[in-house]
């Protein structure tokens, strides 16, 4: 019987290996005292250190690919930059000086003081900072642990095909663990928004994060699983249960080639409902993945990436410049960029607005509230976004909107963001496509309202259903509750489908409820004929649909939506997809 560590799966896929762990930030620092003679050969291997953290660094960054180079980077300047900086150079050199201590403690009394100042600040984002200070820290206590050691730091033949084990992993770390072929990893710590989850998603790395476990409790060497699609490891493994998951592997990587034959084909039922199959995209690549995959378009672009991971706001510029990068990637295919969605848990460095904390983030200042209140943030992105217009089809998406104030607020800037453009002919396109996120319950049974003013609508399921069911989508606790079949949300996403049906304007779903089989009859029977989806299940979403033959299954659809009882609901959505 094998046992199964549970955690947040962040790819699909499975990886069959042998454990490889990696532990670090174990070492034992104690206090030595250095004799005045010493004190300057002590701050030389310090300094040392340094240089060669600076070094490990470099080939890392040199060893990614072109292809993935772009955003990686940017999480590797970090750490450069945190090198250069006196905090974390000329510091420790003077307690070394001071104290006339070795060079990790007076390492380790630097990071002390700054985890301090950091523990003090209200931004959660500039908190979570503190990992990177941590990460080039213990970057360099192991360099001085393992003088001598060379910069590559592990033996890539072991990590060849293994599944890496650790506390916790840097982007940088992540990158060059793939690099070496490693099969897939798992960390004790970090939630499904780390960068490091981020990037694995993006290089299609089978991975656990969160598993609240320690790596001593799996063996080196020992073979195991890794589910990223049922979010667990296997350890301790039956032959039954490796015969069942090397079927599996092999049965999926039959099926991923299939898949990729329907590339130019439409997005088509069998009985012949066609489907605008999009894209969702947060990073660079995902746009030339949502190519590969042969998207219609881009359907949610989440431009609050731009903003995260650095301590500055990007000007209207930098904007226009990314937005018109993505353009060029699509090739004339459409792109919808969603305005700012900060707050609940996705903040920026440069986003701290006041020293109000509060006290629940997720119904707090968040997305358009934000932005209403911050017109400095909000208008340089209206005008890189209205500006980019002027270059290829463009639609522009509102999120988490609430009321029709907000909706008169919003449309009013929008107005007086492409006067001032006019005035200063700067070019855009007037007839700019303007869309709203339906997420929050009360939009939702108010889409009449927002149906009849706008251009479309996307319903935003990960919010819609965390609002409807009163759970926190963060909070591992609840997520036993996070129920896309729940009466109320079916009820709810019924509503916005009609809402846009009575006024002909386009709804679609961006949310993770559109990229998942399970609902794609379901969804095709309620009248959605527009997904948006993450690239890597879009070839598996437009299967499902070509499958489907969505009249004949109008009565079930209906009985879905009749029902109260959650039980019925299943098994008739079962039924369903055995039809
Ligand atoms: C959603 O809420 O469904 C959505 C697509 O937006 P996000 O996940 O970025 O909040
Ligand atoms: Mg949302």
């Amino acid at each position: 019987m094998s046992v199964a560590i549970p955690g947040t799966g962040i790819s699909h896929g499975i990886a069959i290996g042998p454990i490889h762990r990696l532990i670090d930030g174990e070492i034992e620092i104690s206090e030595a005292a250095i004799p005045e003679e010493l004190i300057e050969n002590e701050v030389a291997r310090f300094r040392r250190a340094v240089r060669v953290a600076r070094q490990q660094l470099k080939v890392i960054r040199d060893s990614i690919p072109e292809i993935t180079r772009a955003d990686i980077t940017d999480f590797i300047d970090t750490h450069l930059l945190m090198l250069e900086d006196s905090m974390l150079t000329a510091t420790p050199v003077e307690l070394i000086r001071e104290r006339q201590c070795n060079a990790e403690w007076a390492l380790k009394s630097q990071r002390d003081a700054l985890a301090a100042v950091f523990d003090e600040m209200d931004d959660a984002y500039l908190r979570t900072r503190m990992d990177d200070v941590d990460h080039v820290v213990s970057r360099i206590q192991r360099i001085l642990a393992n003088e001598g050691a060379d910069t590559q730091p592990q033996d890539s033949e072991k990590l060849r095909g293994a599944i890496v084990v650790a506390h916790d992993l840097t982007p940088a770390e992540t990158a060059l663990l793939h690099h070496q072929g490693i099969a897939g990893f798992v960390t004790e710590s970090g939630g499904p928004l780390s960068h490091t989850a981020i990037l694995a998603r993006s290089l299609g790395l089978p991975s656990l994060v969160g598993t609240h476990f320690t790596p001593y409790q799996v063996r080196d060497g020992e073979l195991a699983i890794l589910d990223a699609v049922k979010g667990r490891l296997l350890t301790e493994i039956d032959a039954d249960t490796l015969k069942k998951y090397r079927r599996r592997q092999r049965e999926e990587i039959k099926r991923q080639s299939k898949l990729k034959r329907l590339k130019n084909d439409p997005a088509t039922s069998a009985d012949g409902v066609h489907v605008e199959l999009l894209a969702n995209v947060e990073l660079r690549e995902d746009v030339l993945a949502a190519r590969r995959a042969g998207a219609d378009g881009i359907g949610l672009y989440r431009t609050e990436f731009l903003f995260m991971n650095r301590s500055d706001i990007p000007d209207e510029e930098e904007q226009l410049q990314q937005y018109l990068s993505v353009l060029k990637a699509l090739k004339g295919l459409p792109v919808t960029i969603r305005t700012l969605d900060l707050g609940a848990d996705k903040n920026c460095g440069g986003e701290q607005r006041s020293d109000h904390v509060a006290p629940n983030p997720a119904l707090g200042l968040r997305a358009i509230r934000l932005c209403l209140k911050h017109a400095d943030l909000f208008r340089p992105q209206l005008r890189a976004i209205l500006r980019a217009s002027a270059k290829g089809p463009v639609r522009m998406m509102i999120p988490m909107l609430s009321s029709s104030s907000e909706l008169d607020a919003v449309l009013a800037l929008i107005d007086d963001v492409k006067q001032e453009l006019q005035r200063q002919r700067l070019a855009f396109d007037l007839n700019t496509p303007i869309g709203g996120m339906i997420e929050v319950p009360a939009a939702a049974l108010s889409a009449s309202l927002f149906a009849r003013r706008l251009d479309f609508l996307s319903i935003g399921t990960n919010d819609l259903i965390q609002y409807t069911l009163a759970i926190d989508r963060v909070d591992d606790e609840v997520t036993y509750l996070y129920d896309p079949l729940h009466p109320a949300v079916l009820r709810l996403i019924k509503m916005v489908i009609e809402a846009g049906r009575t006024y002909q304007i386009p709804v679609s779903m961006c949310g993770e409820m559109a990229g998942d089989t399970r609902y794609t009859r379901l969804l095709l029977g309620m009248g959605l004929s527009d997904f948006s989806v993450h690239p890597t299940a879009l070839l598996e979403v437009k299967d499902a649909i070509t499958r489907c033959e969505v009249a004949r299954y109008k009565p079930l659809v209906t009985d879905i939506l009749d029902s109260d009882d959650p039980v019925k609901i299943g098994g008739l959505l079962k039924t369903l997809n055995q039809m």
